[in-house]
């Protein structure tokens, strides 16, 4: 063993020396976290609004998310899906019966979740109508995951750029811009997929209108819709999953982010019909379904689909989208703020286009987490149970932050 390994002190400048450089981390390196507050190594605190970019929707630490992974670690971790197991099989009940779908895929992010729903639409337009009917629709600045195909069913050129010769039959429409969907779309297209609020792109709601009309022009065209749910979902709207609050049924839902609460899980939610597409040895996962993902994920789900934790989404980001317009007038910072529930944008003005990095290195300073979404949106997406004093305080320390860079 060499001595480098028996090194205690680890900082930033160590990530320059040993990771891949495709991320560029803050200098402070959490250590640990209790409900929606984060210390450092250095033993400073943080209020968390960035919830791991939507993922620990019950923050850090919480008691019964902790006890789930516990006891599933004294029983059995790993299996493969040559069994099953009692903990993916609860899961997929509950994930059934509460929503539209029949049939459950496990996968173990959100990429992966897409990856296996890009599959099976074109799996399933093969079987139904043949290979003519394969292409994809997606939305421009849309974001489904860091895979190859994802990458490009996304649309967001910047992710694809240099990476060609990339996957076919993928085209991109203008979101909330019915017009430019119909003019595109044909008994060719075998699936439209969408965000019902674009995330990664800036945080923009699809409206009522925009999502009816696609259900509309899927069904004329025989195109199945595809809602990618992997940030909005799991109570982030105020809904279970946000198509509920839309008044329109996607035909496959993807799944992941908080799904975990910080455990990796995702998975891919569909009706009887088009899963049966998905026949023995078409697709597959080793970890997908495994039994300490799952236990984690029924905490998960029974603590956050109850009507109290969704109303209370609902009040808190009343709330916060309050304090965020007050704080963007009085520092002339930001044009709008916009989302929905938990999931929010604050839309930086004409003065301050490009630097919403600004914004999240100024909150790091001054003892709050927040994100980004794209060069001009600071995002907040916190625990979906944090508490009132939590929202006070992490509020006036991004106060603090935003007054001192503007
Ligand atoms: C984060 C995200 C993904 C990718 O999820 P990973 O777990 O990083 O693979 C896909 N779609 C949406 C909408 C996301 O926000």
């Amino acid at each position: 063993m060499s001595d480098k390994s028996a090194h205690s002190n680890y900082t930033r400048a160590t990530f320059d020396e040993v990771m891949v450089p495709n991320y560029n981390p803050a200098t402070i390196i959490p250590e640990r976290g209790d409900g929606s507050r984060v210390w450092d190594q250095d033993g400073n605190d943080y209020v968390d609004f960035a919830g791991g970019i939507a993922v620990t929707a019950l923050g850090h630490n919480h008691p019964a998310l902790v006890k789930a992974l516990k006891d599933q670690a004294d029983k059995i971790w790993h299996l493969s899906n040559v069994f099953t197991n009692k903990p993916a099989l609860e899961l997929a009940d509950k994930l059934t019966k509460a929503t539209f779908a029949d049939k459950v895929f496990f996968a173990n992010s959100g990429g992966e979740a897409n990856e296996a729903a890009f599959k099976l639409v074109r799996k399933y337009a093969h079987d139904n109508f043949g290979p003519e009917k394969s292409e994809i629709i997606s939305f421009k600045q849309s974001f489904h995951g860091r895979t190859l195909f994802t990458v490009c069913v996304g649309g967001q050129p910047k992710y694809t750029e240099g990476f060609e010769p990339l996957p076919g039959g993928i085209s991109h429409a203008e979101y909330n811009n019915l017009q430019s969907l119909e003019a595109i779309i044909s008994d060719k297209t075998c699936a439209v997929v969408m965000e019902p609020v674009q995330g990664e792109g800036g945080i923009v709601p699809a409206t009522e209108e925009f999502v009816k009309g696609v259900r509309a022009l899927c069904d004329k065209h025989n195109a199945l819709l595809v809602f990618d749910e992997v940030q909005t979902g799991v109570g982030r709207t105020g809904h279970l999953y946000a198509y509920m609050g839309m008044g329109v049924t996607p035909d496959i839902l993807t799944t992941a982010k908080a799904m975990g609460g910080g455990f990796p899980i995702g998975a891919m939610l569909t009706t009887d019909k088009i899963a049966a597409s998905f026949v023995p040895g078409t697709h597959g996962s080793t970890y997908g379904g495994n039994p300490l993902g799952c236990a984690v994920s029924n905490a998960v789900f029974d603590t956050i689909n109850t009507p109290e934790m969704l109303q209370s989404v609902l009040d808190k980001s009343a709330k916060i989208v309050a304090r965020l317009e007050e704080i963007g007038k009085k520092y002339d910072v930001f044009s709008s703020v916009r989302g929905r529930g938990l999931l929010l944008g604050a839309v930086l003005n004409e003065k301050w286009q490009g630097k919403a990095r600004q914004f999240i290195e100024a909150g790091w300073q001054h003892g709050v987490m927040v994100l980004v979404a794209g060069m001009n949106v600071v995002r907040l997406a916190p625990a979906l149970n944090i508490t009132d004093e939590e929202i006070e305080d992490g509020l006036n320390r991004f106060e603090k932050a935003v007054a001192s860079i503007a």
